[in-house]
């Protein structure tokens, strides 16, 4: 069994400030108010129309653009990722993946939630902690030990199943939601507007926002214009009190 980190890569190219992208949508919407006229090849007529557009809630003009994002997360957070139907998706199949297999390294990938602890070091002192932080290396013992028996107990079950003749689209059924998926989305702006609008609170679940914030903070770095006034918390917040993962 592997575990693997949570990660996103923009695999759609972004000009530097994004103007290309701006001018894009520019030359769309100034046929609206026939102001072609208007545009400036430095890019400056784009940003500013394109500020006026979103202040203006005329977000149409963002569906002239499209934004690919490659997600490496586990089972659960894809699931909520595919409920936006706006947006298009390719993601690594149960169905034709055969994890039994050498190109899998023989063995099943999971994401373990950050909130799982890692497991405590064999050559921990424990004369060196007080009571209570020795309650707390017992706790994070058991949580880290019944997360990982969990997927140990479902990486034999699916093993054990291939090695009877079933088919990874039937072995599948007893694997948990902390398996590894890999997932393309793509939307255009707008839609990824909607995305960062409802995932990136704290209302959101925690794995999703871990992925959903750093991303939305590149993208206000390199498309400042379409997506500065969401506002995020992070990497401080109440609900993950985790570090931000951008460098
Ligand atoms: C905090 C949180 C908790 C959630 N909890 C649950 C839960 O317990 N159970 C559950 O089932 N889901 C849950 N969801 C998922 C939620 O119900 C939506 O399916 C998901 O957030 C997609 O939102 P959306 O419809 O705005 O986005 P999209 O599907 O991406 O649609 C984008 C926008 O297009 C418009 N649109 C799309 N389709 C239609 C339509 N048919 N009619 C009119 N307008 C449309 C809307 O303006 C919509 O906002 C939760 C989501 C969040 C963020």
């Amino acid at each position: 069994m592997k575990i693997v980190e949570p990660k996103y890569e923009i695999l759609t190219d972004i000009s530097e400030g994004g103007i290309k992208e701006l001018q894009q949508i520019e030359r769309v919407a100034r046929v609206c108010y026939k102001s072609e006229d208007k545009i400036t090849p430095d890019g400056e007529s784009a940003k500013k129309l394109v500020g006026f557009l979103v202040k203006q809630g005329h977000e149409a003009m963002l569906e002239h653009s499209q934004l690919s994002v490659l997600f490496t997360c586990d089972r659960g957070v894809a699931n909520e990722l595919i409920r936006h139907r706006i947006a298009s998706f390719a993601q690594e199949s149960t169905r034709y993946c055969n994890y039994s297999k050498e190109k899998f390294g023989g063995e099943l990938s999971f994401i373990r939630p950050y909130y799982i602890p890692d497991e405590p070091k064999e050559n921990t002192v424990k004369a060196a902690f007080s009571t209570e932080e020795l309650k707390k290396l017992e706790t994070d013992y058991q949580i880290n030990n019944a997360w990982y028996r969990a997927c140990d107990e479902a990486e034999e079950g699916y093993r054990a199943l291939i090695a009877n003749g079933m088919r990874p689209e039937q072995a599948r059924c007893v694997l948990p939601l902390c398996l590894k998926t890999e997932i393309v989305v793509t939307a255009n702006y707008r839609e990824w507007r909607n995305i960062f609008k409802l995932r990136t609170p704290v209302a959101a679940h925690p794995q999703m926002r871990e992925l959903m914030c750093p991303l939305l903070m590149e993208l206000q770095k390199k498309i400042p214009v379409v997506f500065d006034d969401i506002y995020t918390y992070w990497p401080a917040d109440d609900q993950t009190r985790k570090g931000s993962m951008v460098k």
